[in-house]
C-alpha cells in the first residue's frame, strides 16, 4: 500500500541476537527506504516479566547500537522509547476498556512468557502489555509490523482494539498487518525460541570467541553422518538452519557437504558461517560505540511525541472528552 507506516520494536532486556535479525531486523532495513518507519525501544515493557528494569540505560544504548550496526538509518527511521512519550502510554486506558479479561488471559504468547518468567507472581502488566502494544502500533497509525511469530497474537489484539475503537467512536485507526521475516521463529542453542532472556542466543554483538564457545556447547547427537532432519534430529537441523541463514544456502546442501564429518565439522562450519556473517556488523558496532548515539534517541523521541500528541487528541475528540 502507498500510505503504509511501519512500526516495530524490541525490549531493552539485553543484546539483540540472530533471531531478531532473521525475524525482524532484516525486514526493517529493507523497508526503511520505502515507508515511514518507527522503531520503538519498549522500555516500559521490560517490567512485564521481571520485578526491576535492570540496567535500563545501558541496555537502551546497546539496543540503539545494535539497530545502527545492522543498518537502521536514523535519517530515515524514527527511533524512540516508551518512557519519553506520555501520550502514547495514555492510550492504554481507553484501549483497555475495549478488551475483556478473558480475551487477555487466553493469549498464547503471554502464557509462554509466564512459563519462562522468573517472577514469583504474574503481574497485571503481563496480561495487559499486548494492549500497550496496540498503543505502540496505533499511536503512529502503523499498518505494517515486521515481527517474529511470537508477536502474531499481539498484532491480533491490536486489530481487535482498532476495530472496536472505530466501531464505538468512529473511524480513527487503520488495521495493521504483521509481516514475518525469513525465519519467524529462530530456535536458540537449547532448542527453544531464541530469546535475549533465556541464555540460548547468539548475540549480534558477541565476540568471535564467545560465538564459538556458545556453538561448542550446543547439543547434537552421535550420528557422524550429518543430515537435515527437523523431526528426528532437531538439534542438528537447528545448527544447519543457522549456518544456512548466514550463508544464504539451503541447510540440506550444507548437510551434504559435511557428510560424515560429524558434530565437530558441523560446529566448526556453523561457527565460521555465523562469525563471517556478523563480522561487518560487529565492526560497525564497535565504531559506533565510540560516538554519542543518545542524541539520535532524543531527536526520535521528539518526533514520535508530536505524532502521539496528535493521535491522543483525535482519540479524545472521538470519545467526546
Ligand atoms: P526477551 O527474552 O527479553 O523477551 P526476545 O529475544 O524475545 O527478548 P523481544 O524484544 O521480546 O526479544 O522481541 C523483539 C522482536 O524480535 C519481536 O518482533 C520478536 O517477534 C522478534 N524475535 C524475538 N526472538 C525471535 C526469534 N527467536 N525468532 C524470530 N523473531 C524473534
Ligand atoms: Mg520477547
Amino acid at each position: 500500500m502507498h500510505n503504509d507506516v511501519v512500526l516495530t520494536g524490541d525490549r531493552p532486556t539485553g543484546p539483540l541476537h540472530l533471531g531478531h535479525y532473521f525475524g525482524s531486523l532484516a525486514n526493517r532495513v529493507r523497508l526503511q527506504d520505502t515507508y515511514p518507519m518507527y522503531v520503538l525501544i519498549a522500555d516500559y515493557q521490560v517490567i512485564t516479566d521481571r520485578d526491576l528494569p535492570g540496567e535500563i540505560q545501558r541496555n537502551t544504548t546497546e539496543l540503539l547500537l545494535d539497530y545502527l550496526a545492522v543498518g537502521i538509518d536514523p535519517g530515515k527511521v524514527t527511533i524512540f522509547q516508551h518512557s519519553a512519550i506520555p501520550e502514547l502510554n495514555q492510550l492504554l486506558l481507553p484501549f483497555l476498556s475495549l478488551v475483556s479479561v478473558s480475551e487477555l488471559s487466553r493469549n498464547p504468547t503471554v502464557k509462554d512468557e509466564i512459563a519462562h518468567s522468573s517472577q514469583a507472581a504474574v503481574s497485571g502488566l503481563m496480561f495487559t502489555y499486548p494492549v500497550h502494544q496496540a498503543a505502540d502500533i496505533l499511536f503512529c497509525k502503523g499498518t505494517l509490523v515486521p515481527v517474529g511469530k511470537d508477536q502474531l497474537p499481539h498484532v491480533e489484539v491490536t486489530r481487535l482494539v482498532a476495530r472496536r475503537f472505530n466501531e464505538r467512536y468512529g473511524e480513527v485507526f487503520p488495521l495493521p498487518e504483521a509481516m514475518m521475516g525469513e525465519r519467524p521463529m529462530l530456535k536458540g542453542l537449547d532448542g527453544g525460541k531464541m530469546s535475549k532472556s533465556r541464555g540460548n542466543a547468539i548475540a549480534l554483538s558477541a565476540t568471535e570467541d564467545e560465538t564459538a564457545a556458545l556453538i561448542r556447547k550446543a547439543r547434537t547427537d552421535s550420528d557422524r553422518l550429518i543430515t537435515f532432519d527437523e523431526t528426528n534430529r532437531p538439534e542438528v537441523a537447528n545448527l544447519l538452519t543457522l549456518a544456512g541463514l548466514c550463508l544464504g544456502r539451503p541447510p540440506q546442501d550444507i548437510a551434504e557437504e559435511i557428510g560424515y564429518g560429524g558434530a565437530v565439522a558441523l560446529k566448526s562450519l556453523v561457527t565460521e558461517a555465523v562469525n563471517e556473517f556478523l563480522r561487518p556488523i560487529r565492526k560497525r558496532r564497535a565504531e559506533l560505540a565510540e560516538t554519542d548515539v543518545r542524541t539520535i534517541l532524543a531527536a526520535g523521541n521528539e518526533k514520535a511525541r508530536e505524532r502521539a500528541v496528535a493521535t491522543l487528541g483525535e482519540v479524545r475528540a472521538a470519545m467526546g472528552f
